[in-house]
């Protein structure tokens, strides 16, 4: 079966399309038949090397997928079933999705939920999930339509497309951040209301500035996650989710303190079995036919290095499937 493999040579990640043998692959007790994985921000930062994800190698990267199961020991499993699986280490420290067959724990997957097909699975993958997680965590905050705007950061990208469609189907009016002005058109059309260019928060925060939004999903980080916390009305969630932009929070407690503001971090890969459920569930139901044929860019394995390199060039738009056979 082919599989794109990385190694490392003189501190450089290389990635080739390989055959290998199932023999080869990782211990598990289920086997899955891939048909599709995706390209996340995580991926990558992997395949590219250019972020310190992997540390065993040679190692499949790719941290999703979504496939049908050829051999099982897991009861709960049966060959020939649909399922999909997002995150546990897989693609990172476990061979992943970016291959034809992957071998992993019963315990990671989730069956495919009615409504999707595995292929619209990965339009969602760990990206769309993920927009899933972050929506249910403004939730949490008792955020709802009436609490004001929401703000998206990153709209363009993987997790920002897959927040604004989905905030948008729920009834919620939807304000994108961008740093592409070409992208307007196709944030409009995924239900977002306004769209504002990224560099409109680029000056250094006060600590308190003119409240404005009812909730926020960012998925930048840094210094524009630290503007926003600024801009956030009293009583409001934000949903901190990426690092597209940095890892650092220059911020102080002001907004926490006086406007009663919640910070809410969000991870998608150790997530419970049982809240994966209902977000899978419920991405199943809330997204529209729209956001699939709008979102979707669709690849193969031998295309994935260089469409890594774009992603962290800032220059892909939505989500990016991956045919895998
Ligand atoms: P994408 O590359 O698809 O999207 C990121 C978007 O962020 C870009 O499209 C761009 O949008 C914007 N952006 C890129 N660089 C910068 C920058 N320097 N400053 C400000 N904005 C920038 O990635 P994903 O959507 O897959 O992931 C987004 C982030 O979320 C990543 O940091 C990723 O690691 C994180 N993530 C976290 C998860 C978790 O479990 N916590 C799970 C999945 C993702 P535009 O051009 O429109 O401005």
């Amino acid at each position: 079966m082919k599989a794109l493999v990385l190694e490392q040579q003189d501190g450089l990640t290389l990635a080739s399309l390989r055959e290998i043998s199932t023999e080869q692959l990782p211990a598990g007790n289920v086997t899955v038949d891939v048909n599709w994985s995706s390209i996340n921000y995580k991926d990558a930062l992997a395949v590219t090397g250019k972020g310190k994800i992997i540390r065993d190698f040679p190692m499949v990267p790719g941290i999703d997928f979504a496939g049908t199961v050829s051999a099982s020991e897991d009861p709960r499993y049966q060959v020939g079933q649909n399922v999909l699986l997002t995150g546990w280490g897989v693609g990172e420290t476990h061979w992943g999705g970016l291959a034809e067959q992957a071998r992993v724990n019963g315990d990671w997957l989730v069956p495919l939920p009615s409504g999707l097909d595995q292929r619209k699975a990965m339009v969602i993958g760990t990206a769309g999930f993920t927009a899933m997680l972050c929506v249910m965590a403004l939730e949490d905050g008792g955020i709802t339509p009436e609490s004001g705007e929401i703000l998206v950061t990153g709209a363009s990208g993987g997790v920002g497309s897959a927040a604004v469609a989905l905030l948008h189907a729920l009834g919620y009016q939807v304000c994108a951040v961008s740093g592409r002005q070409q992208n307007a058109e196709y944030l409009l059309s995924l239900g977002a209301n306004f769209v504002i260019e990224r560099d409109s928060f680029s000056d250094a925060p006060r600590p308190l500035e003119k409240q404005r939004w009812g909730g926020a999903i960012d998925v930048v980080g840094g210094d524009m996650l630290a503007k926003i916390i600024a801009q956030m009305d009293y009583g409001s969630t934000v949903a901190a989710c990426g690092l597209a932009g940095g890892y650092k929070l220059p911020t102080t407690v002001m907004p926490f303190i006086l406007r009663n503001v919640r910070l809410q971090g969000v991870d998608s890969v150790m997530t419970p079995p049982a809240r994966r459920a209902q977000a899978w569930k419920r991405l199943a139901e809330i997204l529209p036919e729209s956001f699939y044929q709008l979102a979707t860019t669709e690849i193969s394995l031998a295309d994935v290095p260089k469409t890594a390199e774009s992603l962290l060039n800032n220059k892909v738009t939505g989500r990016v499937i991956v045919k895998t056979r």
